[in-house]
């Protein structure tokens, strides 16, 4: 096998939260081919695999990953422009697209300016953010199976919706995103995302190791009004605490561990329930086995 699988890697500096455990094997493919090489080799060992982009939207339990977790955060990060219509590769980050498209006037992802993820994480996700969502400018999305086959799809058999798509159910990894945007005014779309920017850095607890929304917006409210309603603002268990800036983002306040935030989030779900009767749902993915709370 041409690519290097190391073992045991540290994943925690790799995750924004900065916790969680190691993964028992772990590859960086740079090339379509050695993605399919790295999904055939775990396939012969009977490994469960797993697709870490830049790790900004899940936790890795303390135990860490036992099967190869394939990294794509830090090669294989091509973005390619043909006018309106930018293909890129799983490993771009997104707000470097955002960036590009905003230089050339190009609109409709103005508004994801600054999520910290990559492509290939904000198509799994269908990442958004004031008003605009990645799915309203997919045209389709190259993917490869854990048997090497090459799919290409369009957006609507992609299955996008709120924080959803259908490689949620697809063993796959998505290799490259083709987004079509629509020729605008450079200077006003600069204007625009300079705005979300703004809007991030006084809103978001950007000092402090978060994962973005701990939780999807319930219909017709919003997850932060009812978690400080539930007076959770600053609610501390271990390290993981409520932010004071935003309630619904947890933070790792120092020496947090995957449990904790687990535990936290499994004790707001709890008390807005109690105090609400929304059942709040995670939009952090966490990934392995957790203690149940309360225990
Ligand atoms: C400060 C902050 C602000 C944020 N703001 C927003 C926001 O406004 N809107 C928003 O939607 N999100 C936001 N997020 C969450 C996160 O940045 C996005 O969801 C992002 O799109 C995740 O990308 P990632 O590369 O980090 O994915 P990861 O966290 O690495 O992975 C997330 C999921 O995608 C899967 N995945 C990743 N790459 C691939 C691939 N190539 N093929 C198949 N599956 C893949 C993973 O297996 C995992 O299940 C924020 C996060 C932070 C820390």
């Amino acid at each position: 096998m041409s690519i290097l699988v190391r073992e045991n890697v540290p994943l925690a500096p790799l995750i924004s939260f900065k916790v969680g455990g190691p993964a028992r094997y772990f590859a960086e493919p740079a090339t379509a081919a050695e993605f399919s090489e790295a999904m055939a080799w775990a396939k012969r060992k009977g490994l469960e695999t797993f697709i870490l982009g830049k790790g900004t939207n899940l936790v890795f339990s303390d135990a860490g990953y036992p099967g190869l977790v394939v990294y794509t955060g830090k090669s294989f990060h091509g973005i390619q422009w043909q006018g309106n219509r930018v293909r890129a590769q799983a490993g771009a980050l997104l707000h470097t697209v955002v960036t590009q498209a905003v230089g050339k006037g190009m609109a409709g992802i103005q508004h994801l300016a600054g999520i910290p993820g990559t492509m290939g994480g904000g198509t799994y996700i269908n990442a958004g953010a004031f008003g605009q969502e990645l799915k309203d400018t997919i045209v389709s999305v190259v993917s490869t199976t854990r048997d090497g086959k090459l799919a290409e799809r369009g957006n609507r058999e992609c299955g996008f919706a709120y924080r959803h798509s259908n490689f949620f159910g697809w063993d796959e990894i998505i290799l490259e995103t083709t987004l079509d945007l629509i020729p605008g005014d450079a200077n006003a779309m600069r204007a625009e995302m300079r705005e979300t920017l703004r809007k991030r850095k006084e809103k978001q607890p950007l000092h402090l190791p978060n994962a973005g929304s701990m939780f999807k917006r319930p219909p017709g409210q919003y997850a932060g009004v009812l978690i400080e309603q539930a007076g959770l603002k600053g609610f501390r268990m271990g390290g993981a605490m409520i932010s004071e800036k935003h309630a619904n983002f947890t933070v790792n306040a120092g020496g947090a561990t995957a449990q904790d935030i687990h535990d936290l989030s499994s004790e707001v779900i709890r008390r807005v329930r109690e105090s609400s009767g929304t059942v709040l749902e995670r939009e952090v993915i966490f990934i392995g086995e957790f203690l149940p709370w309360p225990r």
